[in-house]
């Protein structure tokens, strides 16, 4: 049976180019500093994202921790959207291990924290008040790129107010290419940026998380105490080269297949509200249910996850993911939707 998978574009298999590198790579204890293929990554993403340094962990969920635990400290406060990742999908660890409290903020329609909401929860300094430290926002959210002008409005405010200024960008390439622009170009706004590399650049596993040299070094130190501290890392780390020298580019070959499928969803009966970002289709089926709808889709070999709104589905192209695939999934909405009509 033909089959894609749609759920995620974490669902990637590693290239032969990649197995062929991590075969192939220089390793030694990177806990050692020794590595000279994570000493080589982590040369190439400062590079990319025109910082002094950066840092290569296991997870985007640990990068965005060590962020936080370097930028915050315990009774301090960050400001996040309702909608983040960092808030609401990495098990609170920003308050679990780092006793720092979010303030949320709801993201809007076009994926912002609005400047002027972002500036009402700033808290005085009075010992009533959490601290607040930090401002976190995500590129791409829900698909979404932010809007190129947001960052730089942003950036003036958060500077009024002393705050920092922290992008979980795990999918920033996908907005970097969606606006025909360097990563630079976006991250130059920003303090720190955590980038994964094992979302759509397909690597099999690792995130980095990029700043200034003190910052590094501090979070370089949170990262030992998490147990992030990795020892022959450069198996993994040749994987992420490959995947920033090789498959950067190639994403805009997911959002030409995104939009493909979106414009065919749309085009079948009893298809509602669909809208594509990046490498993101969400699509509302008022029938049938949302959970049979996954069903019907996962036995005709087409896996997809349903979104949390109500009868809302998600699609993610990824590098797995070719235009038979999308052929393939099309056909099979429009044969569940009309048994269903
Ligand atoms: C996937 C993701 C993360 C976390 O990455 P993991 O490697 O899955 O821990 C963080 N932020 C965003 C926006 C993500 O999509």
């Amino acid at each position: 049976m033909q089959s894609v998978d749609l759920r995620s574009d974490t669902v990637t298999t590693p290239t032969a180019a990649m197995r062929r590198a991590m075969a192939d790579a220089e390793v030694g204890d990177d806990v050692f500093g020794d590595d000279p293929t994570v000493n080589r990554l982590e040369g190439l993403v400062a590079e990319m994202l025109g910082t002094e340094a950066s840092l290569f962990l296991p997870s985007g969920t640990q990068s965005n921790l060590v962020a936080l635990l370097c930028h915050c400290g315990r009774g301090d406060e960050y400001i996040v959207g309702d909608a983040a990742h960092t808030y609401g999908y990495e098990g609170g660890g920003a308050s679990v291990l780092g006793s720092i409290q979010p303030q949320v903020v709801p993201v809007a329609d076009d994926g912002t924290l609005p400047v002027d909401a972002v500036e009402r929860v700033v808290k005085p300094v009075d010992p009533h008040f959490a601290r607040t430290r930090l401002v976190s926002v995500e590129n791409t959210i829900g698909g979404r790129a932010l809007p190129l002008g947001y960052l730089p409005d942003l950036r003036v405010s958060v500077d009024r107010h002393g705050l920092a200024l922290h992008l979980d960008g795990a999918r920033l390439m996908n907005a970097a290419v969606h606006h025909g622009v360097a990563a630079v170009d976006i991250t130059r706004h920003v303090d720190t940026v955590s980038l994964c590399l094992s979302k759509g650049l397909g690597a099999p596993v690792g995130s980095v998380l990029a700043g200034p040299s003190d910052f590094v070094a501090e979070a370089r130190r949170w990262r030992k105490v998490v147990g992030g501290g990795m020892r022959q890392a450069g198996i993994i780390a040749a994987a992420g080269i490959v995947a920033l020298t090789d498959h950067v580019e190639r994403l805009a070959d997911d959002h030409a297949n995104a939009t493909r499928l979106a414009e065919g969803l749309g085009q079948i009966p009893g298809v509602e509200d669909v809208a594509c970002h990046t490498n993101m289709v969400f699509a509302r089926f008022p029938a049938p249910a949302q959970a049979v709808l996954v069903d019907e889709l996962a036995s005709r070999g087409v896996k997809v996850l349903a979104a949390p709104a109500p009868a809302v589905v998600r699609f993610v192209t990824h590098l797995d993911v070719d235009s038979a695939g999308i052929d393939h999934a099309l056909a099979s909405m429009a044969e569940i939707c009309q048994i269903h009509r």
